[in-house]
């Protein structure tokens, strides 16, 4: 491997061909590429090349029992993926693609079982971002891409992030500026009768229901840790977009939240601790004496969707000894963002 990552930049919507064309052949040739899509920055690699992929999972150090989703450009590619196309497939494809929906169908015999886990589905999506659609095309190839961080960390939304994580251990970074969603894709499972959200993203409940009707999500959705439920996104079992310092997540009605956070921040600086506050526009001016970062207001889910994982990077090299965050409700967008929270938090969730 090279020594040093090649840092390309390119235009957001009318990427240089040229550019494109060389980090596809190092995609066709087993190399490694993290681009962006508009939920993340992906760390790519030829879906088809099983050697390829488990390089992936030895520079992000992924467990090996992770599947990765396949990224294609165009919805042929995607159904040479499969072996059986379920109802309702074709329609959400129509309704969501491109964009941040992942759909876990059937697999086919040419997808290697570094990419499914030895899973017999497989992940798919079509990504909303030129950049990504480019790159497919130009690999000729369909892509699997999971986060381009190291595995464990808050996702990356921007190619400095990548770097942060990969630097030295890539081929190349393709940096189009910070991601749009800001939160992976939604993962629903299509191989039963009803369709199970096996991971809440950009794409809500509701939204899906509108296009398929009834749509279950699997006990794990919610982020909480614990309980009874074997993951049948193996993904879930894992802790993850954890800052490296140590997160305590708060719940609750918005006043009692920030009383109680307070409290906290009170009861730690009086331990000699340096807090951090992960807080929203609402309450931000709450927390004298704490470093804080506002993640977004709380009336609007998408705008901390889209700077979650950034803000807990920064209160990580802020230097505190504990980070404290504010829930907020678990509803659309909102939902997905609280997944992240609470796996971040693993089991240090109060309630109030
Ligand atoms: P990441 O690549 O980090 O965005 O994670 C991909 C997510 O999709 C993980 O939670 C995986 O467990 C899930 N996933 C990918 N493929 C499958 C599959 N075939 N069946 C169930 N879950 C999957
Ligand atoms: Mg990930």
């Amino acid at each position: 491997m090279e020594q040093r990552t090649a840092y390309w930049r390119v235009d957001p919507i009318k990427p240089d061909p040229r550019i494109m064309a060389r980090a596809g052949l190092i995609l066709r040739q087993g190399g490694l590429v993290a681009f962006p899509t508009e939920t993340v920055y992906g760390l790519g690699a030829n879906a088809l090349d099983g050697l390829a992929v488990a390089r992936i999972f030895e520079v992000k150090g992924r467990p090996q029992d992770n599947p990765l989703i396949v990224h294609v450009a165009d919805r042929e590619t995607a159904c040479r993926l499969v072996c059986r196309v379920p109802a309702g497939a074709g329609k959400l494809m129509d309704a969501f693609w491109p964009g941040p929906l992942t759909l876990v169908l059937p697999a086919a015999p040419v997808v290697p079982r570094q990419v499914t886990a030895g899973l017999d589905s497989v992940g798919i999506r079509m990504p909303d971002h030129q950049v990504a659609l480019a790159l497919i095309a130009a690999a000729g190839v369909p892509v699997a891409a999971p986060s381009a961080n190291l595995s464990g960390r808050p996702s990356p939304t921007t190619a400095g992030h990548v770097l942060q994580d990969l630097n030295g251990r890539i081929e190349v970074v393709l940096d189009a500026g910070p991601a749009g969603v800001g939160l992976e894709s939604t993962v629903l499972d299509l191989t039963g009768d009803v369709p199970v959200i096996l991971r809440p993203g950009g794409i809500t409940r509701e939204e899906l229901e509108k296009v398929i009707g009834e749509v279950r999500a699997d006990p794990g959705v919610d982020g909480r840790p614990g309980g009874e439920f074997r993951p049948r996104s193996p993904g879930m079992k894992y802790r993850h977009y954890a800052p490296r310092v140590p997160l305590v997540l708060v719940e609750g009605e918005p006043e009692r939240v920030a009383a109680r956070l307070k409290e906290l921040a009170g009861i730690y600086r009086s331990r000699g601790l340096r807090v951090g506050v992960l807080a929203t526009a609402e309450t931000a001016g709450e927390y004298n004496g704490s470093r804080v970062v506002v993640a977004g207001p709380r009336q609007d889910p998408a705008a901390i969707a889209s700077r979650l994982f950034a803000a807990l990077r920064q209160l990580d090299e802020l230097g505190v000894d504990v980070i404290l965050a504010e829930g907020i409700e678990p509803r659309g967008l909102g939902l997905a963002v609280m997944n992240r929270l609470r796996r971040a938090a693993g089991n240090r969730i109060e309630r109030v």
